[in-house]
């Protein structure tokens, strides 16, 4: 369990189109396109204090999804390299001694009046704040299956985590918690099981482990590839491959993963317990394996963390 950094959030440091000032002196004009018309892609990274120092976990990857999703989006973004130096800056000037979240955006910047990605000049920028579990990853979550569709591909694409998006996610997120629930879990527009409302999801049956393919119109999010890594390398069965509404009703284990959430067990879907509502024996060992990883305690995943 993480615990909350005393040092309040405005006086850290923050990034602003090459400029580095205090976060309560960060501020965009109004009529800021991306302010407008949500015109922008980000990322949200974490660094684990591990009691001497911040390993940022999957650095490069996170930047690389970045660059490539602001260039899906028509921007022209930094390079990868160039963000992720300004990410580690970011973590050395503000010295953090606790597990952190950073934020990179990368937006249109400029206050072009009318809904178009061409001729209005981008920005860049990057904060942390501190961060423990964003959902609680130890009693098990409750969660609903959305009365709101997930965005379909075609219309504003999960895959580049565009800020727009996320009026899906938190509409799906706010009526799950109106309603006593933890988390959401989206049906696709052919409605079959999307993902959480910033999670990906996963479920166990007879052994195997399965998890919405990248056509289901999800984020193809980091801590899925790393989670299946770490099923390969435990020789856990795994299959990636459209899944049902109804098999979340049917599973033995299912969990959450996510940069935020990091691995979350799910104790209840729409009310129907899951197994006997603990958390089971594969989501356990995965969990585990990715805390031994994150906290570079386990020096086969050394790879996945960049020291500051
Ligand atoms: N899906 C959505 C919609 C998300 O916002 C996130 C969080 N970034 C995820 C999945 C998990 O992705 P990642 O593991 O890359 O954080």
């Amino acid at each position: 369990m993480n615990h909350p950094d005393p040092k309040p959030v405005a006086t850290t440091v923050a990034h602003l189109n090459g400029e580095w000032k205090p976060l309560s002196d960060c501020s965009v004009p109004i009529n800021t396109h991306a302010l407008q018309y949500g015109t922008g892609a980000f990322e949200g990274i974490r660094g684990y204090w591990d009691g001497t120092r911040i390993n940022i976990l999957f650095l490069r990857e996170h930047f690389q999804r970045l660059h490539r999703n602001a260039k899906m989006l028509l921007m022209e973004p930094p390079t990868a390299e160039a963000m992720g130096a300004i990410a580690v800056d970011l973590v050395r000037r503000n010295a953090p001694r606790t597990n952190v979240y950073l934020r990179p955006l990368v937006y249109k910047k400029g206050t072009t009046l009318g809904p178009v990605l061409v001729n209005v000049p981008d920005g860049f920028l990057a904060y942390l704040q501190p961060l423990g579990d964003y959902l609680d990853t130890s009693k098990g979550l409750s969660v609903c299956v959305s009365s709101w569709r997930r965005l379909p591909d075609n219309s504003i694409p999960t895959r580049t985590k565009a800020t727009a998006g996320y009026l899906n996610s938190a509409l799906a997120k706010s009526e799950a918690v109106m309603n006593g629930y933890d988390e959401a879990i989206f049906l696709n527009d052919r409605g079959q099981v999307c993902e959480g409302s910033a999670e990906n999801i996963f479920l166990i049956r007879d052994g195997v482990l399965s998890t919405p393919d990248r056509t289901a119109d999800i984020l193809e999010g980091i801590t899925r590839k790393a989670i299946l890594m770490l099923a390969a390398d435990l020789g856990i069965p795994f299959v990636e491959r459209a899944v049902a509404r109804t098999e979340l009703y049917s599973s033995d284990e299912i969990f959450l993963v996510g940069t935020g959430c990091q691995v979350s067990y799910v104790r209840s879907v729409d009310k129907r317990v899951v197994g006997d509502g603990s958390r089971g024996p594969i989501t356990a060992k995965l969990q585990k394996a990715y805390e031994d990883a994150v906290y570079g305690r386990d020096p086969r995943y050394a790879g996945w963390l960049t020291a500051v």
